[in-house]
C-alpha cells in the first residue's frame, strides 16, 4: 500500500501552495511543488538557450533535470545545477516560459517518474494543475481550488507590492488570464478537476475558511 496522497490543483493564484503547504505542515507530510519544477525546468532552458517549443532538446534537459530541494531554516531551498535559484524562479517571465515548456507532451512524460517520487510515507500533499488527473489517479484526497481572474489578480498585486515590486495590475490581469487559457487549452494534461475532485472556489473565502473546509474534507476520507 502506497502512502497516501491529497492532490491540490488549480488556475495560479488560487491560493493552492499556501493551502497545500498549511495541509503538509499540519499533517506532517510531505510537499510536492510541481510548479516549481517547470519553473526550474524554464530557467534550465534559458541558461542553456533552448527555445521554449523546442520539445526534441527539451525532454532530455527534463529528464536529467540536476534540481535539488534542500529543507533549510528559511523554508525549502531549491538548486538547479549547482546554483540557488529559489527566488529566481518566481518571477512572472519565468512563469511564462514554464507555462510553454509545460504544454509539451515529451516533457510533461519526462517529469512523471520524477514528481511521483515524492510519494512517501507517512503522506504527500502535492500541489499542481494536474495532480489528481495524471500524476497521482489513485489519490485519496482531491481538491480543485479556483477563484476568479480578478481576486486572483489583485491577490497577487498585494504580494507583490508587499515585496517591494512595482507592478501593474492590469498587466497582471491579463498576464493570469494568458495563463489560465494556455494551461486549460493544451492538448496534454489540461487544467481540469478531477472527476472525483472536491471543486473549491475561494474567490469568497478566507485562508482559514479553505483550510478548514479542505482539512474537514480529508479527515472523512483518509
Ligand atoms: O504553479 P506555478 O505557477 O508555479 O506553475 C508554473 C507553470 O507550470 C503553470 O502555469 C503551468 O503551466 C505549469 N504547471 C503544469 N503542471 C503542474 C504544475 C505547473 O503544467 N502540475
Amino acid at each position: 500500500q502506497a502512502a497516501p496522497v491529497i492532490t491540490v490543483d488549480g488556475p495560479s493564484g488560487a491560493g493552492k501552495g499556501t493551502l497545500s503547504t498549511s495541509l503538509a505542515k499540519h499533517l506532517g507530510w510531505h510537499f510536492l511543488d510541481s510548479g516549481a519544477i517547470y519553473r526550474v525546468l524554464a530557467v534550465a532552458s534559458i541558461h542553456h538557450q533552448i527555445d521554449p517549443t523546442d520539445e526534441q532538446a527539451l525532454s532530455p534537459l527534463a529528464a536529467g533535470l540536476d534540481v535539488h530541494f534542500e529543507a533549510s531554516e528559511e523554508g525549502t531551498r531549491i538548486v538547479l545545477e549547482g546554483e540557488d535559484v529559489t527566488d529566481s524562479i518566481r518571477t512572472e517571465e519565468v512563469g511564462a516560459v514554464a507555462s510553454q515548456v509545460a504544454s509539451l507532451p515529451q516533457v510533461r512524460e519526462a517529469l512523471l517518474r520524477r514528481q511521483r517520487g515524492f510519494r512517501d510515507e507517512p503522506g504527500l500533499v502535492a500541489d499542481g494543475r494536474d495532480m489528481g488527473t495524471v500524476v497521482f489517479p489513485s489519490a485519496e484526497v482531491k481538491v480543485f481550488l479556483t477563484a476568479s481572474a480578478e481576486e486572483r489578480a489583485e491577490r497577487r498585486y498585494n504580494q507583490l507590492k508587499e515585496a517591494g515590486h512595482d507592478v501593474s495590475i492590469d498587466r497582471l490581469l491579463a498576464d493570469i488570464k494568458a495563463r489560465d487559457e494556455r494551461d486549460m487549452n493544451r492538448s496534454v494534461a489540461p487544467l481540469v478537476p478531477a472527476e472525483d475532485a472536491l471543486v473549491l472556489d475561494s474567490t469568497e473565502l478566507s485562508i482559514e475558511q479553505v483550510f478548514d473546509a479542505v482539512l474537514a474534507h480529508a479527515e472523512n476520507r483518509l
